[in-house]
């Protein structure tokens, strides 16, 4: 009997495996960064190569950790970064280019474009959920048949596949040339701007749009079902591969937001605050988007309101490597807590435009308030605060959707260290932030599915049961402060969308 479930997260900024046991408790974790790679301003990479080679290096170092073999799996469930968009050529296996990663907006002017045909940057959103923007994948495969050179006619002969990093790792873990399996769940499916939210399947006047054939999309299926097993000559060789999470969603599931209502957000690379809506798709009115939460095997899918923000871990990482501010992340608690306030100094780090609720692609970061007084700590609190600022935003959003407000908010994701930015956030939101013992939800989600997929987890009782609070921060700021600081921060935010780019 197999006593352990092993998930890939294939993130933005690494790749790890996780084996879990059957209490959902980590029994071993390796983790590898890769490149990222910045050919211009706005323009984001990864080598696809190197991230199936971390993939199986980190499966391999998980296993030997524990001595596991491959019997000792029951399962793998995969993870991985949304919208990050790939071209391969299955003939040869080769990608034909880079991996274009979410965050880039070189596809801003096909975006202007596709909008143009009319209904603007709303087009696509009774069918798709999302707004026409340089975040998704439909635009980015669009990019790629334009502009590298023998791409277009090869996709027409039908020698090209598209997926996310998702549809990658599996092709080539079920044999790539071979006869790998070419699909995506339907969570991944619903970040392309090419799926139906309501038939779960390609929208074939929009590919024809976005002039993509539709002999490149995968077939897309449940989040928890058997794809495939894993090629006999692989580390984790016969076991068989049965869920897949996009990794908000997986965090959602592992965060076990199963009933409608619940909510979570994750501050990583960037931040992502999920609402799980059940049966119902909720059509945003204040620029949150919708798309599948889960569909576990052939149940009904589950949808949820998902609150995007492009940048939070992300300036920190910028404090680190762009202005050498600090050495590691966390130090930049160190530094704001040196200070009592921001100093009246506010970043706004429009790095990629600003996601949710604004969509504007245009816009650039800023830093605001600036006197002779401010220094270091001031700038460090003030980015930590612009976390939680631009998550206050969403859950007005969410709230203001729903018309319930939220309760509480579930956290995890690299940050949730960061005693200071949950005070804050506790502080802004007015409702307590509650901190889960295990804060790897998104691989916990994606092992969760696949779990359930072959039984060896019953049902989501059973998951829910294993769920347990670590701390959880309660609100201290009176009501009048919150709104002096939101509108200072609404204030700063203008700035970024004053500025035009070139
Ligand atoms: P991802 O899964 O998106 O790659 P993680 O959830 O691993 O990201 O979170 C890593 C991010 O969190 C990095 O961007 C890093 O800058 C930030 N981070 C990690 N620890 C802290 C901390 N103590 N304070 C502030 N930011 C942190």
């Amino acid at each position: 009997m197999s006593s352990y479930i092993a998930a890939i997260d294939q993130g933005t900024t690494s790749t790890r495996c996780m084996i879990f046991d059957h209490d959902g408790k980590i029994a071993a974790v390796a983790q590898m960064e890769h490149e990222q790679i910045f050919p211009k301003a706005g323009w984001v990479e990864h080598d696809a190569k190197e991230i199936w080679n971390n993939t199986r290096k980190v499966t391999a170092e998980a296993l030997a950790q524990k001595d596991l073999k491959a019997s000792d799996i029951a399962a793998v469930g995969i993870t991985n970064q949304r919208e990050t968009a790939l071209v391969w050529d299955k003939t040869t296996g080769e990608p034909v280019y880079n991996a274009i990663v979410w965050q880039d907006t070189r596809t801003d002017d096909i975006c202007d474009e596709l909008g143009a045909l009319g209904g603007g940057a709303e087009r696509y959103r009774d069918k798709v959920g999302l707004p026409l923007a340089t975040y998704f994948s439909g635009p980015k495969v669009r990019w790629i048949l334009d502009n590298v050179e023998g791409a277009r006619e090869k996709a027409e002969k039908g020698d090209l596949l598209f997926g996310n990093m998702d549809t990658w790792l599996v092709w080539n873990m079920t044999g790539g040339v071979e006869g790998g399996v070419h699909i995506t769940d339907v969570t991944n499916a619903s970040r392309t701007l090419l799926m139906d939210l309501s038939t779960l399947d390609w929208d074939e006047s929009i590919a024809e749009d976005m002039k993509i054939p539709m002999s490149m999309l995968p077939e897309i299926r449940s989040s928890a079902e058997e794809y495939g097993k894993v090629r006999e000559r692989g580390v984790l060789g016969g076991v068989p591969i049965a869920g897949i999470l996009g990794d908000q969603q997986a965090a959602t599931f592992g965060q076990v937001c199963f009933e409608p209502g619940t909510a979570k957000n994750t501050y990583g690379t960037g931040n992502f605050l999920l609402l799980n809506t059940g049966e119902e798709k909720v059509m945003s009115k204040n620029g949150l988007i919708t798309t599948v939460c889960y569909k576990i095997g052939e149940n009904k899918p589950i949808y949820a309101l998902e609150g995007s923000i492009a940048v939070t871990g992300s300036l920190v990482q910028w404090l680190r490597d762009n202005l050498g501010l600090i050495k590691q992340a966390p130090e930049v608690e160190d530094l704001a807590k040196k200070v009592e306030d921001n100093g009246d100094v506010y970043v706004v780090p429009a790095f990629s435009g600003l996601f949710a609720p604004h969509w504007r692609s245009d816009a650039r970061g800023v830093i605001v308030g600036l006197t002779r007084y401010a220094n270091k700590n001031h700038i460090a609190r003030a980015a930590l605060e612009a976390v939680a600022f631009q998550s206050k935003e969403v859950v007005d959003a969410m709230n203001a959707d729903s018309g319930v407000d939220l309760s509480e908010l579930k956290v995890d994701g690299g940050m949730v260290g960061n005693d200071t930015l949950m005070q804050f956030q506790a502080d802004l939101l007015g409702v307590p932030v509650i901190r889960p013992e295990i804060t790897e939800t998104t691989c916990l989600g994606a092992a969760y599915a696949a779990g359930l997929a072959v039984g060896f987890w019953k049902d989501e009782d059973e998951l829910r049961k294993q769920w347990a609070e670590d701390k959880r921060w309660e609100p201290e700021m009176d009501s009048e402060q919150v709104t002096a600081l939101m509108t200072k921060w609404d204030k700063a935010v203008k700035r970024t969308l004053d500025w035009v780019k070139d």
